[in-house]
């Protein structure tokens, strides 16, 4: 029996990279997954799911429009009878942005929007659902660079550092209701965000130095990160709340 056996889930950020590969994961462990993004790519990672014989629907909008966020979590009620655990995963970079000097008030209010506001209204909906069924897991894919200071750009970096406070403030706040609430924080990981920086090595022919950045001397895989999200969603980490869980190959420790 899977490990999400039965479970109803949601996943945002789902038509692509880390979210792509942690909707299949859960499909495969039993759950039923509803599938969100703003890009249409998102039906692919359903069609996938299905076509496996798993079940699944896709949700298009964007994570920082509550009334969205509402939607995708009723849908998981209405079509799948409650809601288990919810991935907050969707995200964007403020890489390739301009120095400091010139960064604008816009671009971060439009990083903070997708990257805290987002996650922000998943825990808020979702935990209106876990709280009266005294049970739930909420994950939120935050970044080592939320940690210290590191790629992404200034305004990411805030913003996955935010999310690390967030999820040990709301842990604390869901006191005594059985909602957990948890950060995974990726090292480098090859997907859409970083595909860019794996080019740009690859044509210079340093793609081999982006391994030597951490301990075990490799770029991280989409799935990699995906088992970690399986690992909080599911039973097996009943006693984990309000964490930072970091899934680098050791970089943010070398
Ligand atoms: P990705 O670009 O492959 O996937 C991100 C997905 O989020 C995309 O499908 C995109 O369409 C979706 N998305 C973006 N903004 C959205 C919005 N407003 N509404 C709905 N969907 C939206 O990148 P990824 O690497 O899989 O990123 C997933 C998460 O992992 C992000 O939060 C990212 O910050 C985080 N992360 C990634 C890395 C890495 O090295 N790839 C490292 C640390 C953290």
């Amino acid at each position: 029996m899977g490990r999400l056996q039965g479970r109803s889930t949601v996943v945002t950020g789902a038509a692509s990279g880390i979210g792509r590969a942690s909707a299949i994961l859960f499909a495969q462990e039993g759950a039923t997954v509803v599938c969100v993004d703003r890009a249409e790519a998102v039906a692919d990672t359903v069609k996938q799911i299905t076509d496996a014989g798993g079940r699944a629907v896709a949700m298009t909008g964007d994570v920082s429009d509550e009334a969205f966020v509402e939607s995708f979590i009723a849908r998981a009620v209405s079509d799948f009878g409650g809601l288990d655990a919810c991935y907050a995963n969707a995200g964007i970079s403020s890489a390739g942005q301009a120095g400091f000097a010139e960064l604008t008030a816009e671009h971060w209010m439009t990083v903070l929007k997708v990257n805290l506001i987002g996650p922000f209204l998943a825990i808020k909906h979702a935990s209106k659902v876990m709280i009266p069924a005294g049970k739930g897991s909420i994950i939120c894919t935050a970044s080592v660079a939320g940690l210290r200071s590191g790629a992404g750009g200034v305004p990411y970096s805030a913003s996955k550092a935010g999310v690390i406070n967030l999820v040990q403030t709301t842990a604390n706040e869901f006191y005594g209701t059985g909602v957990r609430v948890n950060a995974i924080c990726p090292g480098l990981i090859e997907t859409g965000m970083t595909r860019g920086v794996y080019e740009y090595a690859r044509a210079k022919g340093t793609a081999d130095r982006i391994g030597q950045l951490n301990p075990l001397a490799r770029g991280g895989e989409p799935s990699e990160i995906a088992h970690a999200a399986l690992f909080l969603a599911s039973d097996d980490s009943s006693y984990v709340n309000g964490q930072a869980i970091v899934v680098d190959g050791g970089l943010s420790s070398s």
